[in-house]
């Protein structure tokens, strides 16, 4: 397990190099970013176990500097956090998604699930409800094809506000995952109070599978305890063979990792949807 948590560093700009750009200029080159169409999305298939299927798929932004390259979202989504541009780059992030998921369905009559994240900046906007209606509204896609990907510790922020925010979501009817599951706050609590569909057990978990019978025992139990719940479990970082096989055995519901696919265009997401020719 020495590689786990290991990222794909090479593909991007050192983070040394970032450091070094003042956190002004940094700013100013992300504010420009969204006018000048340098982000744009990725998207990784989920695949359902039983079938082998593509039953969804998660949008992660990238952000195509004009002198650096590739920036990944891990240097720029905290600065964009700090800065509150994660509200405008999310409210572009989940238009985006949802017109592409609407796209697809048009194309191939598959009702593929879109996975977007959701910062906790962004779920503390008032005006939440109201972007996730408009871009609903404004692309046709149904509620129920959209996921907000939400982490433990947004959830655990403020349970009065939180607990108000769920239910306007909820109301409009989009689906509620927990990212990075079993890294953040351990109350459990929560899980019984809010509505929620589908945990995502972090890839921290995963990645030392199938040695590693800590991880092995700790993914056990979130997958018994989700089911328990009746949530759907979904596993993150699947790299090998092995974990696949391992997940299947546990009841894993849905797997994501790059054994599966890597975070790819939206165009090849759809030769695979028609690849699959199911329907
Ligand atoms: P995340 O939500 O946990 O997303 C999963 C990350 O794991 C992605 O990194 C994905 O490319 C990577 N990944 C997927 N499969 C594997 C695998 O098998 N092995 C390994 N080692 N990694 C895998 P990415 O795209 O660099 O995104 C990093 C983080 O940035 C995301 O973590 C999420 O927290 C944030 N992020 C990305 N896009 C958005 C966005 O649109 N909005 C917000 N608020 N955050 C975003
Ligand atoms: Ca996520
Ligand atoms: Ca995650
Ligand atoms: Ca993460």
């Amino acid at each position: 397990a020495k590689n786990c948590g290991k990222n794909n560093a090479k593909l991007y700009s050192s983070s040394l190099t970032m450091q070094i750009m003042s956190h002004v200029k940094l700013e100013v080159g992300l504010r420009k970013a969204l006018r000048n169409n340098e982000l744009f999305l990725l998207y990784q298939p989920q695949i359902d176990v039983p079938s082998a299927e593509i039953v969804g798929v998660e949008a992660l932004v990238r952000w195509r500097h004009p002198e650096r390259g590739l920036v990944s979202p891990t240097e720029f989504i905290p600065l964009a956090e700090e800065t509150g541009l994660i509200v405008p780059i999310g409210e572009w992030v989940l238009r985006t998604a949802c017109k592409q998921a609407r796209e697809w369905q048009r194309q191939t009559h598959r009702a593929v699930r879109m996975a977007v994240n959701l910062s906790a900046k962004q779920f503390k906007d008032e005006n939440l409800s109201q972007i996730v209606i408009s871009a609903l509204q404004e692309t046709g896609l149904e509620p129920r094809l959209l996921e907000l990907e939400l982490t433990e510790g947004t959830l655990m922020d403020d349970a009065k506000a939180t607990l108000a925010t769920l239910e306007q979501l909820r109301r409009i009817g989009v689906y509620l995952s927990i990212d990075d599951f079993g890294t953040g706050y351990s109350s459990m609590n929560y899980l019984k109070r809010f509505d929620v569909r589908a945990l995502k057990i972090d890839r921290s978990f995963i990645c030392g599978l199938p040695q590693d019978s800590e991880n092995a025992a700790i993914t056990r139990a979130i997958i018994a305890m989700a089911h328990g719940l009746k949530m759907v479990v979904v596993a993150e970082g699947v790299e090998t063979d092995e974990q696949l096989v391992l997940l299947q055995q546990y009841g894993c519901d849905l797997v994501q990792g790059y054994h599966l696919g890597h975070p790819v265009s939206a165009e090849s997401i759809m030769q695979q949807l028609v690849g699959e020719a199911v329907d």
